[in-house]
C-alpha cells in the first residue's frame, strides 16, 4: 500500500467505498489524514467502519474544515448531473480529487524522479498498459501496474529506486487528477464513448488531453483528427511530443508498416521492432498499442533489443484476441471483450478465413457495419438473442448456422474448420454483443468459450495470462 502522507493531519471527506474507494480510505488513514468516509450503500459504509475507517453521512458534516474531497471515479462529477456530494464540496469551495491525484502528490513528495507511465485513450488502454509493464519488467525494472486495470493505484508498492509505475487512466480518473504529471503519457485514440458521462465529445477529448498535456513526454497516436489536434496543441505549448501512427509514415515519430515498426527523424527511417509472428499482437490496432509501449519504454531508458524481447514474450490479455489453443492447424481465439460491432472489427480484420462465433444481446445497429468483413467468413455461428437479426443481416453474404448456445457453436465451428484443411483457419469468438442474455458478463462468456475449446479432443492449449 502507498500510505498517503500528502494530506497528513488534514480533514478529508471521501465518497465511494467500493473496491478502490476502500483502498483509498485505508491509504489516507495510514498516512495520517483525518478521514470521514461515506457511500450511498449502507453495507459498504458498514464494511469500511469495520475495517477501522471513520464514517459519517456527508450531509451532516461541517464542510468548512474539509481540506479535500476524494471521490471514486465511478461517481458522476459532471454528467449526467453531479452527485450530491459534488454539489456539497463545490459550494464549500473544497477541491475534488481521486486516487490517481493522491498517487501523483505522493510521488512528488517522496520520489519525483520515479518513472511513471500513464495511459489513456478510447480503446487499447489495458493492452497497452499490460504490454508496457511487461516490457519494463523484461528490462529488469520492478514494475508496478495498476489504476483502471487490475489493482487500484494506492494498493501498489510505494516509490523506491528501480521501481516504475505503469498506470491505466480512465477519463473519470483523469478528471479527478489535476496534477497528473507522468514521465511519459500515452494517448492512443479518441472516438465517441461514455458521452453519457462527459456530455460532449469536446469535453471527453479535453479531459483525455490533460493526461498528455501534463506529461514530460507526450506520446500521441495521430490516427484520428481529435488526437492529431491535441498533439499539435500541446507541442505548441512547449511539450515534447512523440507522434505515432499505425498507418501513416510520419516524417518525425514512430510508425507501422504492417507488423514492422519504424522511427523517422527528419525523414530518415530506422527499424524499431517487428510484431511478425507475435500472436498476442496481431492487427493494426496492436501496432498502435506496441508503438506507444515502445515509445514509453524508450522514454524511461529501455534499449531496443530488450524491448523486442519484451514484445516477443507478451502473453496478451484474457478475452482480447486471446489465443486459446490449436487443433491441428486451426487456431481458437477468444475475443469475448468485443461487446459491440466496433470492438469486433479489429479481430475480424486480423484473420483471413474465419469461423466466426457471434451473437448475444445485440446492440443498436447489430453487425451491419461489419459487412466489409463478410467475405472473410468461412461460416458464422449465431448464438443468443441476436441470432435471428444477424442471420437476416448476413443473408446471402456468408454461410451461417444458428447454433443457439456457445457450446454448440464451438463444436460446429471446430468440426467445420478442421474439415476445411485450411492452414489459416481460425475459430473466433468475437460476439459484437453484450453477454447478459446467456452469461453474467463478458469474462464469464470468454471463460465458457475457453473451457469448451480446451475440452476438444486433441486440442493443444496455448499458454497465456489467465
Ligand atoms: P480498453 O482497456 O481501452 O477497453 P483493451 O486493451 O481492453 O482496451 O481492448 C479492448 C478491445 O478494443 C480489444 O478487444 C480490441 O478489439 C480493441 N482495441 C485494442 N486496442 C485498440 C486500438 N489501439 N485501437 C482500436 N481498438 C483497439
Amino acid at each position: 500500500m502507498i500510505a498517503v502522507t500528502a494530506l497528513k493531519g488534514r480533514k478529508v471527506a471521501l465518497f465511494g467505498l467500493g473496491g478502490s474507494g476502500l483502498a483509498t480510505a485505508q491509504a489516507l488513514v495510514a498516512g495520517g489524514a483525518d478521514v470521514i468516509a461515506f457511500d450511498d450503500n449502507p453495507q459498504s459504509v458498514a464494511k469500511a467502519a469495520s475495517a477501522g475507517i471513520p464514517t459519517a453521512d456527508l450531509r451532516t458534516i461541517d464542510w468548512s474544515g474539509v481540506a479535500s474531497f476524494v471521490l471514486s471515479p465511478g461517481v458522476p462529477l459532471t454528467h449526467p448531473k453531479p452527485h450530491w456530494t459534488v454539489e456539497l464540496a463545490r459550494s464549500a469551495g473544497v477541491e475534488i480529487i481521486g486516487d490517481i491525484e493522491l498517487f501523483c502528490r505522493e510521488r512528488a513528495l517522496r520520489a519525483p524522479a520515479t518513472p511513471f507511465i500513464a495511459i489513456t485513450g478510447t480503446n487499447g488502454k489495458s493492452t497497452t498498459t499490460a504490454l508496457t509493464a511487461h516490457v519494463l519488467a523484461s528490462a529488469g525494472l520492478d514494475t508496478q501496474m495498476g489504476g483502471n486495470i487490475g489493482r487500484a493505484v494506492l494498493t501498489l508498492e510505494p516509490p523506491a529506486p528501480k521501481r516504475a509505475y505503469v498506470v491505466e487512466c480512465s477519463s473519470y480518473q483523469i478528471d479527478l487528477a489535476p496534477s497528473l504529471n507522468p514521465t511519459a503519457g500515452i494517448l492512443l485514440n479518441l472516438t465517441p464513448d461514455h458521452l453519457d458521462r462527459h456530455g460532449t465529445m469536446q469535453h471527453y477529448a479535453a479531459v483525455k488531453e490533460r493526461l498528455v498535456a501534463g506529461s514530460d513526454i507526450a506520446i500521441v497516436a495521430i490516427d484520428d483528427a481529435w488526437s492529431t489536434q491535441i498533439a499539435d496543441r500541446i507541442e505548441r505549448a512547449g511539450r515534447k511530443v512523440v507522434r505515432i501512427s499505425k498507418r501513416l509514415a510520419v516524417p518525425d515519430g514512430y510508425f507501422a508498416d504492417g507488423p514492422r515498426l519504424f522511427e523517422a527523424t527528419g525523414g530518415k527511417v530506422v527499424k524499431l521492432a517487428t510484431l511478425e509472428g507475435i500472436g498476442s499482437l496481431r492487427g493494426q490496432h496492436n501496432a498502435q498499442n506496441a508503438l506507444a509501449a515502445i515509445a514509453a519504454a524508450r522514454a524511461v531508458g529501455v534499449d531496443l533489443a530488450v524491448i523486442q524481447r519484451g514484445l516477443d514474450t507478451f502473453p496478451g490479455l484474457a478475452h482480447r484476441m486471446e489465443q486459446v489453443g490449436m487443433l491441428g492447424d486451426v487456431l481458437f481465439v477468444n475475443d469475448s471483450k468485443a461487446t459491440n460491432a466496433d470492438a469486433a472489427a479489429p479481430a475480424l480484420s486480423s484473420f483471413a478465413r474465419i469461423h466466426w462465433i457471434v451473437g448475444g444481446l445485440p446492440k443498436e445497429g447489430g453487425i451491419a457495419s461489419l459487412s466489409g468483413f463478410f467475405p472473410r467468413l468461412a461460416r458464422a455461428y449465431l448464438i443468443g438473442e441476436a441470432a435471428p437479426a444477424f442471420s437476416a443481416t448476413l443473408g446471402e453474404a456468408a454461410p451461417y448456422e444458428i447454433s443457439g448456445t456457445l457450446d454448440n457453436a464451438v463444436a460446429s465451428a471446430a468440426r467445420d474448420a478442421a474439415a476445411t484443411g485450411d492452414p489459416n483457419a481460425v475459430v473466433l469468438l468475437s460476439p459484437a454483443c453484450a453477454s447478459f442474455d446467456q452469461f453474467r458478463n463478458f469474462e464469464e462468456r470468454g471463460d465458457a468459450f475457453r473451457r469448451a475449446v480446451l475440452a476438444l479432443p486433441g486440442i493443444k492449449p496455448i499458454a497465456g495470462v489467465r
